[in-house]
Order: C-alpha cells, then structure tokens, then sequence
C-alpha cells in the first residue's frame, strides 16, 4: 500500500532568505489573486471558469506583460502551483457536496502565505536538518525533530504567525496492514462530553477556543484601538494572531490524541453521520424561518466547530486505513431515544440531557453511552447486510 505523509518543521531562514520567501510569498498570493480576478471576470461574462491548464497558460502571458513582468523572478513552479490550487479551490467549490466556501482574495499578514515547490527531487536537496531550495535561496536550516521517511514529492513553505515552517510530502510503500485488534466500538459525538465510547469511557470536552476566549477578545479589543498598519497595530496583531495559532495547536493536538488511541484499540469503529457542515449553517435560519432558536444553536454549533468533529473523523479514517482498520458512519437519527435493550424508541426514553431509562423495560444508562451503543449496532448491521456505500476504509 503506497500512503501519503506530511512531515512539518520549524524553519530557520536568514534574514536574508526570509525576505526573499516573503517576496516569493508575495508573488504567489499577486497570482493567486489576479487569477481568482479573471475567474470572477469570466463568470461574470456569463462563461465557464477555465480548466487548470487554461489558467496554466496565463502566467506565461503576464510575464510579458510590461507591468508585470516582475514576476519573472518568481520561480515558475510556485506560481502555477498557485493556480493549481486556485482550480482545485473552484471545483471544490462546484462540488455540492463539499459545502465549500468560494476562494477568496488572499491578503498579505493573514496566515494565507505558502509556496510549494514540486519536483523536490530534480530542484531541491535534503540534508540533516537542512533543505535546499532552488535559486538563491540555498540551504535553508530547519529544526528537526522526527526524520522525514519515504520519497519526497514535494515541499511547502509557509509563514504564520510570523514563523516559517516547512512541510515535506512523502509518499512511502509500506506492507498492507492487518489491524492488531479485533474489537470494534461504536462512538457518540456531544458537546458536553467530546466523544463517548459504547465501552463506557469518555473524553472530555477541548473547548479550547472558549478557553482563550477571553483574552482573544481583549487583545482584539485593543487592536482596534490601535491605528491601522501602525508600528502598535503591527505588534498587537501579532498577539493576535499568536492566540488563535495556539488555539488551533492546542485543539490539533487534542484530536490526534483521541483520534490516534481509539484507532490503536479497535478495528471497526463506527460513527454518525453527521453533517457538520449543514449543522454549521442551519442556524442562520432560512428566509422563511429566521432561524428558530439560532442563538442555542449557534452556541451548539460553535462548541462542534471548536471541537472539530469533522477533522476527527477525517483523522479516524485515515489512521484506520492506514492499520488496516475501518470507520462504518451510520444514521444518525433517534441514536439517542433508542433502547440498546429491548428497542423500544421514544423521546421520553431520554429523561435528561445525561440519563437514559427506558420506559418500556427500565433498561437504564448514561444516555451517551447509550448513543454509542446503538452506533455500535447501526455499525455492525451495516456491515452484516453489505451496505458498502457508507463504508469507509
Ligand atoms: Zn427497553
């Protein structure tokens, strides 16, 4: 089985070779932006947006291009790299499937800048610790601290929070994997509780935005106050933008903990089908409903956002496929009023947000464990009659 990897660094430019990363940077994001322009013109002419080669073709037009012509010195790879992704953002877009956002315009200073360079093998070079980069940009130190396995294909560079990092993908054979455990574990998502096991434990909630809450507001409280692209400004974004990083850190952290135990201990894990991308924009409201109950719902939604359930389960699946295990998604609905006992399913079943007894056979329960219970069962009978659709390995 051939699997693709990312391994990210810290990277330690010069001062020398950050300043030309940013120009580089800058460059990409000129091309980002005056494709995602032409795109926006094209459409607006009623016409299809152009394919990934089309889009291709215009970077060689704007470099003849007098007023343009500075991008000559941009290499040639990071720009259509550029556009590369302005067309994969496109289709993701078309894809009505993915609820995706349309691309936006990118600004200078918003954690946006990245450049890839492809071909690693023909352009670039790897050393312990240090990466060579094409052109003038050399060798470029980087703070090891797990070694980079399998063939690199290519390598991305990025700015944020004022930092660089350097991510390798790798492409690496390894033996088709039989996963070491047997059992299996159906798993209710909530709010109260980050996730429920049917074997009974559970995992606290992160919340690690609402931890940081407070002072995120205050620091931007105070860059308002601030004058724009002051020295000030500049210093108190930074602040900014170092809370929202450490948040993002803290929760990425948290989910590849949980994600990677539960794919260690059980072969088959199962699943809702959730769609957090609906639940997420249902509470807007419609025109017609003006979203009842939109402030609960946005508190619910917010707490799913920041416990990132859809990158959880994104996680599961490939850390399960990459053991050898599975991740069945099952429906969703009544998990919660359905007695694991005798089946019997009412609303009255579920007597508060925490307990569960039925009322026809006084079957009682945490009421989460009994949502992943009956996951569980949903997980098992999937399988039994064959129903691959929603089976994901
Ligand atoms: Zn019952």
């Amino acid at each position: 089985m051939l699997i693709r990897k990312a391994y990210k660094y810290r990277l330690d430019p010069t001062a020398e070779q950050a300043a030309w990363l940013a120009v580089l940077c800058g460059h990409a994001r000129f091309v980002w932006n005056h494709g995602l322009r032409y795109c926006l013109e094209q459409l607006e002419q009623g016409k299809k947006i152009p394919s990934a080669f089309e889009l291709n073709k215009l970077i060689t037009q704007w470099k003849k291009q007098d007023d343009l012509s500075w991008l000559k010195e941009a290499y040639t790879d990071n720009l259509q790299q550029k556009l590369k992704d302005l067309h994969s953002a496109w289709m993701r877009y078309f894809d009505k499937s993915l609820a995706a956002e349309k691309p936006r315009f990118k600004k200078k200073g918003k954690n946006q800048d990245a450049i890839r360079f492809v071909n690693f093998n023909k352009y670039c070079q790897l050393d312990a610790k240090r990466v060579k980069l094409p052109g003038k940009l050399g060798w470029l130190k980087f703070r090891e601290s797990r070694q980079v396995q399998g063939v690199i294909k290519n390598c991305t560079v990025s700015l944020k929070s004022g930092h660089w990092y350097i991510s390798f993908q790798v492409e690496q054979e390894v033996a088709d994997p039989c996963h070491p455990s047997a059992s299996a574990v159906g798993v209710d998502m909530g709010v109260a509780r980050f996730v429920t096991l049917s074997d009974g434990s559970h995992l606290k909630p992160l919340n690690a935005f609402r931890k940081h809450e407070k002072r995120l507001a205050v620091e931007h409280r105070k860059l308002s106050r601030k004058v724009k692209f002051s020295a000030n400004w500049k210093k108190q974004k930074a602040k900014v933008q170092n809370i929202h990083t450490r948040i993002a850190n803290c929760r990425n952290d948290y989910l590849h903990k949980a994600s990677t135990s539960i794919s260690k201990n059980h072969a088959m894990i199962a699943i809702e089908d959730l769609r957090v991308s609906n639940m997420s924009k249902s509470a807007q409201g419609t025109e017609e409903q003006h979203g009842t109950n939109v402030k609960a719902k946005s508190g619910l939604n917010k707490s799913i956002l920041d416990q990132g359930w859809h990158e959880f389960r994104r996680q599961l699946e490939y850390k399960q496929s990459w053991s050898g295990g599975m991740v069945v998604a099952v429906p969703a609905h009544h998990t919660s009023q359905t007695c694991p006992n005798c089946g019997h399913v009412s609303k009255e079943n579920r007597q508060t947000q925490a307990r569960f007894k039925c009322i026809e056979c006084d079957y009682m329960n945490n009421a989460d464990v009994v949502g992943a219970l009956n996951v569980l069962e949903r997980g098992h009978r999937l399988l039994a009659c064959g129903e691959s659709a929603l089976v994901a390995q």
